[in-house]
């Protein structure tokens, strides 16, 4: 998708804001979906997440916290128990290693602690920028756009940005909004690429955001065929919030994992 070409710098951002207003309706679930209870277990979380969806890294976590609940528990781990208790979420050698060098550097530079500054976090072993904010945002309150797959996917299909970069996407999409929201948002347009504006198949004929977005037609818009394509428990929900009948939502839609 390409920038309209006739659409000015601040028309952009009040469409913007537009659809950030659309989201909040649609998607008054959202939040972060990786189960924590400290900033540890949501550093620890996002490492795991990586090439792995949420609900399965869910499924691993409680056991993993509960025989890791600190810093320095991950600094002196055993790589073969921790391989064996993460391995379901793939990547696990690559993991464990970043689990235990994140423990011993917390140990050895910020007492065992996850700092809440971004220029600490992306220093850590398995941390870089979407990940430090990520923890920034939902565990320290400090406002933080995450731009994963589907935040750059959506973005660019509503013409908000042409850049392929995180970085650049982060900050021009951050100067259309005020920063108290960036977190909310990003959990939102991350839900909506879950469970609507999916990669392949777009729910375009069921989505909220239709008469906002020039990407409208990417996925089918006859409503019946549209239906079918949202995922989650709110399926029903999305699509009457967007005019359709909840009744065309398959029953297996509403159970199926938004991935
Ligand atoms: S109209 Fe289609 S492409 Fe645009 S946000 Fe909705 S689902 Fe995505």
């Amino acid at each position: 998708m390409t920038r309209s070409a006739t659409e000015t710098d601040l028309g952009r951002t009040r469409r913007a804001r537009r659809i950030g207003r659309e989201l909040t309706e649609t998607h008054p679930d959202a939040h972060c979906e990786l189960d924590h209870g400290s900033p540890l277990e949501l550093a620890v979380a996002t490492i795991l997440s990586a090439q792995c969806t949420d609900k399965k890294v869910n499924e691993v976590t409680p056991k993993l916290f509960a025989r890791y609940p600190t810093a320095a528990d991950y600094a002196g781990a055993d790589r073969g128990e921790v391989e064996e208790m993460i391995k379901p979420t793939g990547f696990y050698r690559n993991k464990t290693t970043s689990l235990i060098q994140l423990g011993q550097a917390l140990v050895e530079r910020y007492d065992g602690r996850v700092p809440n500054r971004l220029a600490d976090l992306v220093t850590l072993p398995g941390i870089g920028r979407k990940t430090a904010n990520v923890i920034l945002g939902n565990a320290f309150d400090v406002p933080g756009i995450t731009v994963d797959t589907h935040f750059q996917r959506l973005v660019r299909r509503w013409g908000l940005t042409t850049e392929t970069d995180p970085v650049k996407i982060e900050h021009e999409i951050g100067a259309m909004f005020p920063k108290r929201d960036w977190t909310m948002l990003s959990h939102r347009i991350i839900f909506h690429g879950r469970r609507v504006c999916h990669a392949r198949k777009p729910a375009c004929g069921a989505c909220t955001l239709a008469k906002l977005c020039p990407s409208y037609g990417t996925g089918p818009t006859e409503p019946a065929a549209a239906a079918k394509l949202l995922k989650g428990p709110r399926a029903r929900d999305l699509a009457a919030a967007a005019g359709v009948d909840p009744e065309l939502v398959p029953a297996q839609a509403v159970r199926a994992e938004a991935p």
